[in-house]
């Protein structure tokens, strides 16, 4: 089964893949995790990306796509994999199609984790971590005890700086506007299944289950809703042929100046002549030219003549 994820930060993403893991026995190939392994290994595909990063550049669509290829190179994924991380817009999804369609493993699914906006600004907003220990909270779905306070250490709990409203609230709308032609891309094609991600984690992933197990045992059918345009090959490209009002409507006015089309052509007929004129008088000059020469050269051939003679 080879499945791709989306979903909005905070959509649980990360939670499900780990239990689809386990279930289906498929990796989960999350980008920002094998890029992070890639430079931390120092691989040839990871120092490209160090060196794209250490110039302030991001890392390239390409090089992602590289660095997931040879990921899926690794038996583990032979049976599928489940992606998360990419593709994060239209044109990433479209190279992540070429790619999968080169190693001969296409996407079956692309799965949609729908949560409400402000259920996902709850959700983001309200984390609060325990620097001690590290233990998290959410203060709306899963708060401490006590206002602030660890329950298992005491600590200060801490709120990321990153965690306002404004912060996360920008987040989510760029996520929301690059994702948005990415879902009717894969709707398009007839991928896209989308599971309602709202409320507890087990109840969730039942319904990822419904949805999955028909893909896992290849019993869901890919149906395009656009039928494919035939790509267009290069060459072919031949003006669109005119529609009959058009030939109509050009047959009419060259029917009503006939007096203009006739005089067109006459000045660049007259030019014409114009050069050839210009052209005869050359030649004219250059044959005058070539008389001077050989009369001179006559003479001349006369008075070496007339020296040698008199030598
Ligand atoms: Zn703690």
């Amino acid at each position: 089964m080879r499945i791709v994820l989306l979903g909005a930060p905070g959509s649980g993403k990360g939670t499900q893949a780990k239990l689809l893991t386990e279930k289906y026995r498929i990796p989960h190939v999350s980008t920002g995790d094998l890029l992070r392994a890639n430079l931390a290994a120092g691989t040839p595909l990871g120092l490209q990306a160090k060196a794209a990063m250490d110039s302030g550049q991001l890392v390239s669509d390409d090089l992602v796509l590289a660095i997931i290829r040879e990921r899926l190179r690794n038996p583990d994924a032979r049976k599928g994999f489940i992606l998360d991380g990419f593709p994060r817009n239209l044109a990433q999804a479209q190279a992540l199609d070429s790619m999968l369609a080169n190693i001969g493993q296409p996407l079956d699914a692309a799965i949609l984790m729908e949560v409400d906006f402000d259920i996902l600004m709850q959700r983001l907003t309200g984390r609060r971590t325990c620097e001690n220990c590290g233990a998290s909270y959410n203060v709306y779905t899963n708060p401490p005890r006590l206002d602030d306070q660890c329950d298992r250490c005491g600590s200060p709990l801490h709120h990321r700086a990153d965690d306002n409203e404004e912060t996360i609230g920008n987040r989510l709308r760029v996520y929301d506007t690059q994702t948005k032609p990415l879902i009717g891309f894969y709707r398009d094609q007839g991928r896209i299944e989308t599971v309602d991600a709202v409320g507890e984690v087990k109840d969730i992933f039942k319904r990822m289950l419904t949805t999955l197990d028909p893909i896992a045992k290849g019993q869901r059918k890919v149906v395009p809703l656009v039928k494919p345009q035939p790509p267009v090959k290069a060459g072919k490209t031949a003006a669109p042929k005119p529609s009959l009002k058009a030939i109509l409507a050009a047959k009419a006015s060259a029917a009503k100046a006939p007096a203009a089309k006739a005089t067109a052509p006459a000045p660049k007929a007259a030019k014409k002549s114009a050069v050839k004129k210009h052209k005869k008088k050359d030649k004219k000059k250059e044959k005058k030219k070539d008389k001077k020469k050989h009369k001179k050269d006559k003479k001349k051939g006369r008075k070496k003549d007339k020296k040698k003679k008199r030598k």
